[in-house]
Parts: C-alpha cells; structure tokens; sequence
C-alpha cells in the first residue's frame, strides 16, 4: 500500500471515531504525492497558499465533487475573492474587514462557505487570530451582519507546556458562543486536542512526510 495511505489509516485508527474529520493538510505537495489519498477516497483537504491551492486542485476538483478544500492559512484580502471561488471551508476568519470581503463575494458568486474564526488563543503578537477579548463582537458581526455561516472556532496553541489549558479555553469559548464544531489539533498535538472536543483536525506532515 501507498505510504500516505498506510500514515492515514493509522492516524484514522489513533482518532477512532469516526464523526472526527481529518483535514489532510497537502501544502507544499505535488498533486502527485497527493493523488493516493485522493484515490483512496478521502475527501478533505487543506491548503495555506490561494494560488498553490488553484495550481493544484482547480481541475481535479471539477473531476471529484465530493471533494472539500479548506483554506487553513493566513488569506490576504486581494485573495479573497479567489478563496470563495475554489475552497469550501476557511479556518483562518480573524478580522472584519477580511469578513466583509468574504460577504460581499459570497453575494456575487452565489456560493456559501463554512467557517471557522481563528482566535489568537495565546495572546502571542506574532500569531494570527483575533484577540480573545475581541471574539464576541466579531462573532455577531459575522453572524447578524454578515450572515455568514461561522460553524466554530479554530487555534494553534502556543507549543509548550501549557498546550492543553489553551485547547480548553478554546472548547470553553467554542460552548458560549454554541458553535459545533472545533478546529483543533494538528500532527503532533491532535491526541491532545481530541480530549477537549475537537471535531476537525488538520494533519500535514504524519500524513505526507516531512515538508522541506
Ligand atoms: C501546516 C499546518 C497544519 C499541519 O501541520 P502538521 O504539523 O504538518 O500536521 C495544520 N494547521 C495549520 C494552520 C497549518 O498551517
């Protein structure tokens, strides 16, 4: 069997159960090194580059339907556009001008996305996210403005010690707000994440190896 294959089946036997998606984080991969798990039939994929993403997945998305693509990285406003056209997830919502953006080309286009909104859960200046203290107003703007459809909320925790209090805050605020789903965990932490509730988990190099 195909290595990828055999990573994913192992990480599907780790996560048991079943209701769990697995984002199958394919950044910086030919579609080559890809195509195995698309063949083996599994259906969601992330990608962190707008025009990575078009290059590789344009076509074969028309070819499989049942494919979701989710757009995982920071997305610049002049891309949003493009985001809408080809992904069906973003977990990377973090600002309201990018929202309004997102809006608007949803409107144009006829199309409607899931979202989850990216929290800055450590308070780290260097990280993507919006602040904690912001996440109420921005959620209704989103919701009550906007009307878009903001499924749950999304993090990378700071990678240290106190990794699984940050996952609980996040599962804590994900509750207030009554949000389903959670996208949480990532290759070396997942195990950890799925103790607090996370529903999506986006796993790269335990799948596709190492990327250089
Ligand atoms: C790259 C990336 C992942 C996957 O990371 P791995 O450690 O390779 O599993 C998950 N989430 C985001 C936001 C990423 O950018």
């Amino acid at each position: 069997m195909n290595s990828t294959v055999e990573n994913f089946k192992n990480i599907k036997s780790l996560i048991n159960n079943s209701n769990i998606k697995i984002v199958a984080v394919s950044k910086t991969f030919p579609l080559q090194h890809i195509e195995p798990l698309i063949d083996y039939g599994h259906a969601h994929f992330g990608e962190n580059k707008v025009q990575e993403a078009q290059s590789k997945w344009k076509l074969i998305r028309k070819e499989k339907p049942h494919i979701k693509l989710h757009m995982i990285g920071k997305l610049q406003s002049n891309k949003a556009k493009d985001a809408v056209t080809l992904f069906d997830y973003i977990h990377s919502l973090d600002n309201p001008k990018l929202a309004s953006l997102l809006a608007k080309h949803e409107n144009s286009l006829n199309k409607k996305l899931n979202y989850f909104i990216q929290v800055n859960i450590g308070n780290e200046p260097q990280k993507a996210g919006i602040d904690i203290k912001s996440l109420d107003d921005f959620f209704y703007y989103c919701t009550r403005e906007l009307k878009l459809n903001i499924i749950g909320l999304m993090a990378i925790p700071p990678n240290d010690s106190k990794e699984p209090y940050y996952f609980k805050h996040l599962m804590e605020l994900n509750k207030l707000l009554n949000l389903k789903e959670l996208s949480l965990g990532m290759s070396n932490d997942f195990e950890v994440a799925l103790k607090y509730d996370t529903t999506f988990v986006r796993i790269g190099s335990s799948i596709f190896g190492n990327r250089t």
